[in-house]
């Protein structure tokens, strides 16, 4: 049975001292629940921030890693680095990643299967952008993005794939999918996966909408069916608008 999941990318924010003291107030504030929180601070704040949170009902996650096992990659981090301090999840192909960093779907086929390799949680980003929805082409993108990242992976690696649709144009714009976009959307994911790897696994996949979601509008979009959770930028920045969001199931 798939899981409610709602994880705070906070990007290239919060210092060494803001990560540990963000951390400190979500821990200081959050109610038990049945949802899992994941947050995913910058690599340098990685350790100290799992150190924080181990045994209090927070998971920490890297924002990124290279698809080697390591080597002359400078600036680079790898998958072993991540695991040897505990860090087991990590956020792939967000759509900063892609623009900024020109990572295309056959590069985030590779690192997926290194982070598999080494048992990592992948949280896998995908999703259109503006131009691709007006040109009604949404559902296309999205189908090919996950068939040339993902769709050469076996069943049994899919239990430690996590999805996150972010549709770009409601990244960090404060413009949102609407619930029933979201929904749209998510069931066709559910779909796509169904064809290709059966009912089991299409409905045990947690898949999270990620755009501009806040405590004012994530309780709707959490009530639909296909939508297991958020992806959460902006608002995660700040400990009561997040826990808001975890508290919107
Ligand atoms: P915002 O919530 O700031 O729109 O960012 C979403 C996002 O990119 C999460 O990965």
């Amino acid at each position: 049975m798939r899981k409610h999941i709602v994880a705070g990318n906070w990007k290239m924010h919060k210092t060494h001292t803001e990560t540990l003291a963000l951390l400190d107030e979500i821990l200081s504030k959050k109610q038990n629940s049945d949802t899992e929180i994941i947050v995913a601070p910058t690599f340098i704040n990685l350790k100290a921030a799992n150190d924080e949170v181990v045994g209090k009902g927070i998971t920490v996650a890297a924002q990124n890693m290279h698809q080697a096992e390591g080597g002359a990659f400078t600036g680079e981090i790898a998958a072993n680095m991540l695991t040897d301090i505990n860090v087991n999840t990590v956020i792939l192909g967000h759509s900063e990643r892609r623009a900024y960093f020109h990572e295309s779907d056959g590069l985030l086929a590779n690192k997926v299967d290194t982070a598999l390799k080494h048992n990592m949680r992948v949280i896998f980003c995908f999703g259109e952008e503006l131009k691709d929805r007006q040109k009604n082409n949404h559902f296309n993108i999205v189908e090919y993005q996950l068939r040339d990242a993902l769709f050469h992976l076996e069943k049994k690696d899919w239990k430690n794939i996590v999805l996150a649709y972010e549709p770009v144009w409601a990244i960090g714009t404060g413009e949102t999918a609407s619930p029933e976009q979201a929904q749209e959307m998510h069931k066709f994911i559910r779909s796509i996966i169904e064809k290709v790897y059966g009912s089991d696994i299409a409905n045990d996949v947690s898949i999270l909408y990620g755009g501009s979601v806040k405590p004012s509008n994530a309780k709707e979009i959490f009530s639909k069916p296909d939508v297991d959770g958020g992806l959460i930028g902006g608002a995660a920045l700040h400990a009561d608008d997040f826990l808001a969001i975890v508290n919107a199931f």
